[in-house]
């Protein structure tokens, strides 16, 4: 395989491609058909599937996916959305591009998802939707969202772009709220290089998406010659120049759908390479005084995002961001996965977020460090790796004294 690192470099992440995505995308190539065709509809049926869900709507990216959801739930101005300050900042701008207001509640130190019961404490007459993610992949408290959000009959929206192939208790993640969003970037679970997938059991939304996802073409519009033009018996809902409504140019091409189609029959085994490396670095760090593990709840499936650790609660943000530099200088990859989002700057001058005001999602986000994870990571560089971490935190131990 060719690739760009030099040999000695350990990355934060690497996409796991083989020969049958190169097959893959080539017959897509050659077969003059690169957007609106049978791979995105197949891509849809297999991520829908393993996701407990009905039906799916491929997009170009989980951001765009999040955009839809939330418009086709008719979330706008003057709405409130519960979401959590400790995420991708994707998932509380989805919020902000339907004009709605994001109300952010603290999370659990263990999970590092929201606290339930601080979800139940913000819901006011204004919240119109719950966005729940599911943080590093922890499935964790899904359930308790959906009761929630169930009881004050608003949707749910599971930001699950970080959890795809992960169950709870045999439920599969994106199977918790009205709506799931899974997003394929290459450090995710699986990549289409860029986008995204939008699942649910509900067929109006879908649809709904489908035609925002499309220029905002009509409600059922089938491409001319389609492969669904068949099963629609050959009838197409309107015409390829009729836009019902503002729509947006969110499609997935067929080229990163056949890439899509080859990592999903690939699932199963990513999911196990992705384990056994996860089980790896708990083996060899799981006793470091200094470190925090990441929790799995022991019904958890867990098909493993990334693996991030957290500094013990004495260590700085300064401290954690020397070792995060020390270990890029020393060519092993090293992340603050993921700074607080109400404390981006934009945030912060539109409503007014400021630091303490979720206390606990500050000092998680001050002290964790997301180290290389990918599936063909070997044991002797997770160890290469701890070691370099333990270089660096002797070093901080050192100037401390
Ligand atoms: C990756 C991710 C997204 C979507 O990212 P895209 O790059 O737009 O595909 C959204 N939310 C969370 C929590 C993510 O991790």
């Amino acid at each position: 395989m060719m690739t760009s690192m030099p040999d000695n470099e350990i990355p934060l992440s690497r996409p796991d491609i083989t020969e049958l995505e190169e097959r893959m995308v080539m017959s897509t190539l050659r077969s003059g058909r690169l957007s609106i065709g049978p791979m995105v509809e197949q891509f849809e049926t297999l991520v829908a599937t393993r996701a407990g869900c009905t039906t799916g709507v491929a997009v170009n990216s989980g951001t765009s996916g999040l955009h839809l959801a939330l418009q086709a739930l008719g979330i706008g101005p003057g709405d409130e959305v519960i979401t959590t300050p400790f995420s991708f900042v994707a998932s509380a701008n989805c919020i902000l591009f339907v004009g709605g207001t994001p109300v952010f509640v603290d999370i659990c130190p263990k999970t590092l998802n929201m606290d339930p019961a601080k979800v139940e404490a913000a819901i006011t007459r204004r919240t119109k939707a719950i966005i729940a993610v599911e943080t590093f992949g922890n499935p964790e408290y899904m359930q308790q969202y959906a009761s929630i959000a169930a009881r004050y009959e608003i949707p749910l929206i599971e930001d699950c772009c970080e959890a795809l192939g992960t169950r709870y208790k045999g439920r599969d993640c994106g199977h918790f709220g009205r709506v799931g969003v899974f997003g394929f970037y290459p450090n995710k679970q699986i990549t289409t290089g860029e986008g995204g997938m939008i699942v649910t059991d509900d067929l109006r939304l879908a649809e709904m998406c489908r035609s925002l996802r499309n220029q905002g073409r009509p409600l059922g519009f089938v491409m001319p010659g389609s492969p669904m033009e068949s099963a629609a018996g050959g009838q197409s809902a309107g015409s390829w120049l009729r836009h019902e409504r503002v729509g947006y140019n969110y499609r997935l091409s067929e080229i990163n759908a056949a890439l899509g189609v080859a990592q999903m029959q690939r699932l199963d085994s990513i999911i196990e390479k992705r384990q056994s490396v996860a089980r790896m670095y708990l083996e060899r760090m799981g006793t470091n005084s200094d470190l925090i593990m990441p929790t799995v709840d022991p019904e958890a499936f867990m098909s493993w995002f990334v693996f991030v650790v957290r500094l013990a609660p004495s260590y700085t943000i300064e401290e954690r961001d020397r070792i995060i530099r020390g270990m890029r200088g020393h060519d092993v990859g090293a992340a603050d996965y993921f700074p607080c989002i109400h404390l981006q700057p934009f945030y912060q001058e539109q409503f007014g977020f400021r630091a303490g005001m979720f206390p606990i999602a500050e000092s998680v986000s001050q002290r964790t460090i997301a180290l290389p994870f990918y599936n063909s990571l070997t044991r002797n560089e997770v160890d290469l790796v701890a070691q370099t971490l333990e270089l660096m935190l002797k070093r901080e131990n050192i100037r401390r004294d």
